[in-house]
């Protein structure tokens, strides 16, 4: 499990339990969205009947739209369904929501339920989105011990697809879980935890909503902390050979990786107790001016780009560094759309792959602007997740992103191949070209889960096409 920061000294923490609050304590200040919540990206809401995932890729014209208001009209719901697809926020690039029968939202189904000061554990509902999750728990002295790049998703859509941030001893959400509720075919209620029905966790935790409706998430929390994020350009060459030194000094390390310029901008992440600094949301707006000017013109004129643009970001990526509380510090702003691949390589062989998937994508002269990341998430043992191991050995992630309104197949099909090559596992919630008999070759507990799939849905209630091909097969 990963590492429990201490809690830093200086500021006080707002609305800390009291010290004689031991139990678990239920939620004085549930949280309750606005009705319908406007502004949201997960394609659900508004007028239209269509809806459609962040990047505009996925589209699906379903029979209906459901948002429950509780767990009775969800389970009413499922148990009437012929076919139901559920989705968080939206935001996985692959094709695991688009039906033609319903799809549902937890949107309603938001807020902190309760939580447990001794254990640091904390139960919410399924549809909170992680930047209500983060404030949440700020309140009550609890942070999750790692966030990804946004806090857009909800918390069920990023255990679902093993959504992960970076940093050696940490692994991905799923793994920070502690206990699940699942809402069966039959509208019935399955509660799993590592206490208690282990298989049932271990497949839930990462199921890509195929096993049914997850409404509840216990997490397993640290106490709130404060991060000191550093971030700098440096030249890839120079950083390759020191990788592994990186990644042990830092809490939180990652790449992003011009591959034309072979520059990247390197980003560490330390616990401290120094104060919070000034806010600097001001440069995310700035990266993301800068980032959809380059896009455009790298899409209307690729001959003279690649190296020409990609050398040209250093006078824009001011160096910075800045301290505040996890939650703030994790996130940032990615308006800039895009569609992106990720493979989960073993560490052994992370950084011979990143070098050789930048010399690709250089040498076939692709046109690409936004930069390739390069992350570190230590193993769990969760039956469907890429980290998965039994060694304990972690993977590092490695991602191209290709800009929404550009082609994306030249750039993964050059990428793709030497991901797999290195014994990449892909990303859930990204594109990738497996088929079931290739991931059942990468996943030792694949046909156990086919099995509990068939078990609790034999009617395939909770399969779309994609997830059918995946999944739908009888196991063996
Ligand atoms: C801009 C951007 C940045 C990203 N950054 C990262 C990153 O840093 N790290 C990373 O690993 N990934 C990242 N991703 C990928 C993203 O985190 C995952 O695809 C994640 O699953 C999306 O969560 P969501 O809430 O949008 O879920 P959706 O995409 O809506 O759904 C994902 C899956 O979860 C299932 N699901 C949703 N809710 C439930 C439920 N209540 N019960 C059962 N199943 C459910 C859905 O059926 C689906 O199979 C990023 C994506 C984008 C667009």
């Amino acid at each position: 499990m990963s590492e429990k920061p201490s809690l830093p000294t200086g500021e006080p923490l707002p609305s800390r339990p009291s010290a004689a609050s031991r139990d678990r304590e239920v939620a004085s200040h549930r949280f309750v969205p606005q009705d319908p919540r406007t502004g949201l990206d997960d394609g659900l809401h508004g007028l239209q009947p269509a809806w459609q995932n962040w990047s505009g890729g996925q589209q699906a014209m379903p029979s209906a739209k459901w948002s429950p208001h509780d767990e009775d009209e969800l389970r009413q719901q499922v148990r009437n369904a012929s076919n139901v697809r559920v989705v968080g926020a939206g935001h996985s690039f692959s094709p695991l929501v688009p039906t033609s029968g319903a799809i549902m939202s937890l949107d309603r189904l938001s807020g902190l339920i309760s939580h447990d000061t001794q254990t640091q554990q904390a139960c919410l509902w399924a549809g909170t989105r992680q930047f209500d999750a983060g404030p949440l728990l700020h309140g009550i002295g609890q942070a999750m011990p790692n966030v990804g790049d946004i806090d857009r998703q909800s918390l069920a859509g990023v255990l679902s697809t093993a959504t992960h941030g970076t940093g050696i001893t940490l692994p991905c959400f799923a793994a920070d879980a502690a206990a699940l509720r699942l809402v069966t075919a039959q509208g019935d209620v399955l509660e799993c935890s590592r206490d208690h029905d282990i298989d049932l966790f271990r497949a839930a935790a990462v199921s890509l909503g195929a096993l049914g409706v997850i409404t509840q998430v216990t997490l397993q929390n640290v106490p709130s902390f404060r991060l000191r994020e550093r971030v700098h350009l440096q030249p890839l060459d120079q950083l390759l050979p020191e990788v592994d030194t990186w990644i042990r000094q830092h809490r939180h390390f990652e790449l992003k990786i011009f591959p034309h310029s072979r520059i990247a901008i390197v980003k560490t992440s330390d616990l401290t107790d120094q104060m919070p600094t000034e806010e600097t949301h001001g440069a995310d707006a700035e990266h993301d001016a800068m980032l959809k000017l380059s896009c455009e013109l790298t899409r209307w004129l690729p001959g003279i780009l690649g190296r020409g643009v990609q050398s040209m970001v250093g006078p824009f990526l001011h160096p910075s560094d800045r301290v505040n509380w996890s939650y703030k510090i994790f996130p940032s702003k990615r308006n800039v759309r895009f569609n992106e691949m990720e493979y989960e390589v073993p560490i052994a062989v992370g950084a011979a792959c990143l070098d050789e998937v930048c010399r690709a994508i250089s040498a076939a002269k692709i046109a690409v602007f936004i930069p390739l990341e390069f992350r570190f998430v230590a193993a769990d043992d969760l039956w469907l997740s890429p980290f998965q191991s039994a060694s304990g050995e972690p993977r590092c992630s490695i991602s191209v992103h290709q800009y929404y309104k550009q082609d994306y197949q030249p750039l993964f099909a050059v990428t793709e191949p030497i991901l797999r090559r290195y014994g990449g596992r892909p990303h859930w919630g990204k594109l990738h070209t497996l088929d079931a008999a290739e991931l059942d070759a990468m996943y030792p507990d694949f046909e156990r889960f086919l099995h509990l799939r068939n078990e609790l849905d034999p009617g395939g209630k909770f399969l779309n096409p994609y997830l059918r091909q995946l999944f739908g097969k009888d196991p063996s």
